[in-house]
């Protein structure tokens, strides 16, 4: 299983309402991966067009501004390495 790109955090799309990141796909669509499960440890965002994905670069912690963002908060506080 190998992945179309590495995406930073960062780069991509969050939108609050659906608390999804996204990204634009080469085909059109776009990338998409659900903030709680990168919670969980999920770091793959896949396409539901083409079925490409990429691999999102992201540290728990950077979670937490997304949530407050949104304006919600994560299915367990988030400890913050010192
Ligand atoms: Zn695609």
């Amino acid at each position: 299983m190998s992945t179309y790109d590495q995406v930073e955090i960062e780069d991509m799309m969050f939108d609050t309402s659906t608390q999804t990141f996204s990204y634009p796909c080469p085909c059109g669509d776009k990338f998409q991966i659900y903030i709680d499960d990168m919670f969980d440890g999920e770091n793959i965002a896949v396409c539901p067009s083409c079925s490409l994905m990429i691999e999102v670069i992201f540290e728990k912690e950077d979670l937490q501004e997304y949530y407050e963002e949104a304006g919600s908060q994560p299915p367990e506080p988030i400890a913050v390495a010192a």
